[in-house]
């Protein structure tokens, strides 16, 4: 029978893409999959059959890591909003929603079956709360004044401000396999491990000519989406790759101000945003901030990996890519033109990356996909429905 599926996220490349591949089997199996997120993501998800719900972008007003949680939870109230407006004309059956955002609050402002999916690695409440974006809020009066509007708007109850960047569920969907994942023994049955997953991403905005780099050598760099300030590190690349026998893709990323950036060779290629799963199908190496997303997607693709880490999941990813021998890590504080070539030769020299990265690869594909999830899904779905039915 078709559902009617709601799906709510945060606004970010990082969070949407891993989702692509399960709304894109919704509604291939022909469920009504309503997806509220802002028009940076319209093309991509209606490419798929995907009805989307369009937000202002809270995303541009981040700046640095103190802004984060403030503005996870400026996104889930408007998401509350639209989520309240759709379901005067939509009975849904069950809300799909991200680890951060609006999640478990609009799963109980509806009081319907929810389900959570992870587009990193799974994190300990006590880990989340010790670093990064939570801890940087402490205390903040904004978010305690936005928290008690959510409240008094919703009816719903906010059980800690860390919420919003780790919703869980009873059911959860996490877009890696348990062997990449650190500790994964301790993540009971209700945690459904299924790999990732990468649809096509339409994006007509883009002018990148990916044929260009065919039979060249591709040196990729990119620091992700959410990153700023980045453009010294990126003239650093400049000089350490300027006799690169082949080409050099830079994706500088939205933030950057490319009027800092220096002339480059005629061999390097930069650019704000580029396709990236088209590049990474054209690269021999990618030097990488260890953005979840970019680490699976380059790990799906065999490119060896140079990841120098900043901030939130990364220093995770990054050490658990070194623990499985599938990643060469730099740190930022050692970063300069000569490690960085040094870096770039060792990934590609010593075969042994390659072998860590076809291990993980190896356990992506055996995680069982989108259909597994689906399949979770359902069952879950079906016994929520039950004994929501009988009480
Ligand atoms: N991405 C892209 N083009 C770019 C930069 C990034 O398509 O120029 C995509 C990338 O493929 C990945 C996502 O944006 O799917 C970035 O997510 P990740 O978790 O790697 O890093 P974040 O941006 O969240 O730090």
């Amino acid at each position: 029978m078709m559902a009617n599926i709601l799906m709510i996220n945060v606004p970010a490349e990082g969070h949407v893409n891993p989702t692509l591949g399960i709304a894109k089997a919704f509604a291939e199996r022909g469920d009504n999959v309503h997806y509220v997120t802002t028009e940076k993501f319209k093309e991509r998800l209606e490419a798929l059959g995907v009805h989307v719900h369009l937000q202002p972008d809270f995303m541009k007003q981040l700046k640095g890591v103190d802004s984060v949680l403030k503005i996870m939870i400026q996104i889930a109230k408007d998401t509350l909003l639209i989520v309240k407006e759709l379901a005067e004309q939509i009975e849904f059956d069950f809300v799909y929603y991200d680890t951060f955002g609006a999640g478990k609050l609009a799963r109980d402002y509806l009081g319907i079956p929810g389900i959570s999916s992870s587009s990193s690695f799974l994190f300990s409440e006590e880990f989340m709360k010790k670093h990064g974006p939570i801890k940087a809020a402490q205390g903040n009066p904004e978010v305690e004044r936005l928290i008690r509007e959510i409240e008094d708007q919703f009816g719903v109850v906010v059980d800690s401000p860390a919420q919003f960047m780790r919703n869980d569920g009873e059911l959860n969907i996490v877009y890696t396999s348990r062997y990449f994942q650190p500790d994964s023994g301790q993540y009971g049955d209700e945690y459904v491990f299924i790999g990732p997953s990468f649809p096509e991403r339409k994006d007509s905005r883009r002018g990148f000519q990916v044929e260009t780099l065919r039979g060249e050598r591709v040196l990729y760099i990119s620091m992700g989406t959410v990153l700023d300030n980045k453009e010294a590190f990126f003239n650093t690349c400049i000089d350490a790759f300027s006799d690169f026998q082949g080409k050099v893709v830079i994706a500088a990323g939205e933030r950057a101000d490319q009027s800092r950036l220096k002339e480059a060779p005629g061999h390097f290629i930069i650019s704000s945003y580029v396709p990236q799963l088209e590049v990474l199908q054209q690269a021999d190496v990618f030097i990488t901030h260890g953005g979840m997303n970019s680490v699976n997607e380059a790990i799906h693709y065999e490119v060896p990996l140079v990841v120098i880490p900043h901030d939130k999941d990364q220093p995770v990813v990054a050490a658990r890519l070194a623990e499985l021998g599938a990643g060469y890590t730099l740190s930022e504080d050692d970063v300069n033109a000569d490690t960085l070539k040094e870096a770039v030769n060792e990934a590609v020299e010593n075969a042994a990356y390659l072998q860590g990265i076809r291990k993980i690869k190896d356990s992506f594909q055996h995680s069982g996909g989108v259909r597994r999830a689906l399949e979770a899904v359902d069952r879950f779905v079906e016994e929520k429905k039950q004994s929501l039915g009988n009480r």
